[in-house]
């Protein structure tokens, strides 16, 4: 009976060598206050000069999402105050961001959906508010960190649309290269804006903020929380109390959502143009950067050319690295399909916990090597099995090393199998006169007879050519 209307506002960093409107570098983990300079110190008299390179990030992302690009932006000033905003305002856009209304598209059990873009914004980040021991410090290294902050329209209906939603923006940002969009380290932080409604109904009702999630299971229980916390206060005639246009903070221990201040006003930001940047006016050139292969084009691409499955090429663009490491293996010449269900369904299954692709102990490159021990026949598909999780373990231990210490490799030497071959054959004289008499059936239990005599080991193609051949 009710409708869930989620918006979401990430903040990515952009990763450009040095900040917005300085030369000091954007490198994370520095010591504290090092890489500052009177500009983003914001000591009197200092100027703003705007970094051509997060212009060109910006412009990207605004292709890759089909959006338009102004070619004029102003940059304004947001007022307020606090103590890791030293300026007392933050420089951002406001009424003329550099890219507006995009669209991105999501898969969510199956079903395609678009999600309008309403706009991206250049704005520079804050510093850090560290509270230790009675003690609370800043750390000015972040302040002037180029930001694009993406806000979409209130379009997404579930938890799992915001997450399949925050997925693909991650992905598409990864593939363009502007952001690293590390999530522990904040370089890609969401804030997601929920509210519910009668079903039906068109027109929005309160909203909440819950700020600064980094991470997608937080955002899917913050949401989650937030959606039950609303229908609840709805259902005991509390909603007009309890559910008031806020900023909430997310409780990670305890997954429930808080009270942090009530929502600021655009107006009491009291926005005015910069006057100490021009506007941003951009040249032809700029407007015809090309990008980078996205997501979808690359799924298209696998589909097409290499006849994959949608939902494999789904989980192959997953990720900038998922992709890498699939395209690392094709390269080696390998079957596509053995690839495919090599990386997908048995190195994802063993990827647990902290081991994900980006870390994973078996590299594309040996990974490749064991697909190609099974192509040339080396090792059966079940023994492969077997050495995949042996160097999975053994990271030191190259394929080729793994299969003679587990004593896998498979016997191909056709002298050895045509050894059994003919004892079977000799054994079973009667079989063998059904068998020419048309009785077609019994080839698989000599096959049987003759993989079970090579204790699993025979290469099954050889033992296939030779009996056909003997069968004459
Ligand atoms: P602010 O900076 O005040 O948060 P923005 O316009 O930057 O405002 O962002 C507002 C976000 O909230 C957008 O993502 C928008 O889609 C979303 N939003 C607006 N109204 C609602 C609503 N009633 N329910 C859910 N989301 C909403
Ligand atoms: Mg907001
Ligand atoms: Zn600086």
């Amino acid at each position: 009976m009710f409708e869930v209307v989620i918006g979401l506002e990430v903040h990515t960093q952009l990763n450009t060598k040095t900040k917005i409107f300085c030369s000091c570098a954007t490198s994370f983990g520095e010591n504290a206050n090092t890489n500052v300079c009177p500009t983003c110190l914001a000591l009197p008299g200092a100027l703003p000069v705007l970094n051509e390179e997060a212009v060109k990030k910006a412009l990207a992302f605004g292709k890759a999402v089909n959006a338009t690009i102004n070619k004029k932006s102003v940059f304004n000033r947001k007022n307020y105050f606090y103590p890791d905003l030293p300026k007392a305002y933050q420089i951002s856009q406001f009424d003329i961001p550099i890219v507006e209304k995009g669209e991105l598209f999501i898969n969510v059990n199956g079903e395609n959906k678009r999600i309008g873009i309403t706009r991206a914004h250049l704005e520079e980040d804050a510093g850090k508010n560290i509270h230790e021991n009675n003690l609370s410090k800043i750390d000015l290294n972040r302040a002037g960190t180029p930001l694009l902050e993406i806000v979409s329209e209130p379009e997404l209906k579930s938890s799992d649309e915001a997450v399949a939603y925050l997925k693909k923006l991650h992905a598409i940002i990864r593939f363009l290269d502007i952001s690293d969009a590390n999530m522990q380290e904040g370089s890609f932080r969401c804030d997601a804006n929920v509210s519910i409604r009668p079903k039906g109904d068109t027109k929005l009702y309160t909203r909440v903020e819950i700020k600064n999630l980094n991470s997608f299971r937080f955002i899917q229980k913050a949401i989650e929380y937030e959606i039950k916390r609303q229908s609840e206060a709805w259902e005991d005639g509390t909603y007009e109390k309890e559910v008031i246009q806020e900023t909430r903070l997310f409780d990670t221990t305890n997954l429930i959502t808080k009270s942090m201040r009530d929502k600021e006003e655009a107006a009491e930001y009291r926005y005015f143009p910069d006057p100490d940047l021009l506007p941003v006016l951009l040249k032809d050139e700029f407007l015809s950067i090309k990008i980078p292969e996205l997501p979808d084009e690359k799924k298209e691409r696998f589909i097409k050319d290499l006849s994959i499955k949608e939902s494999d090429a789904e989980i192959l663009v997953s990720s900038l690295e998922m992709s890498h490491f699939f395209e690392n293996l094709i390269s080696q010449n390998l079957n596509p399909k053995l690839c495919v269900n090599w990386l997908n369904t048995e190195l994802m299954g063993l990827l647990k916990g902290e081991l994900t692709i980006e870390n994973s102990p078996v590299d594309a490159k040996k990974l490749g090597k064991l697909i190609q021990r099974i192509e040339d026949g080396t090792i059966s598909a079940k023994a492969a099995k077997d050495v995949l999780a042996y160097v999975f373990e053994n990271t030191s231990i190259e394929i080729d090393q793994a299969i003679k210490q587990l004593g896998l490799e498979q016997v191909s030497d056709d002298l050895a199998i045509e050894v059994v071959i003919e004892q079977i054959l000799n054994a079973n004289t009667d079989k063998v006169l059904e068998y020419k008499n048309g009785k077609d059936k019994l080839f698989g239990f000599f096959i049987g007879q003759v993989m079970k005599e090579g204790k699993g080991a025979f290469n099954p193609g050889k033992v296939n050519t030779i009996l056909k051949a003997k069968l004459g």
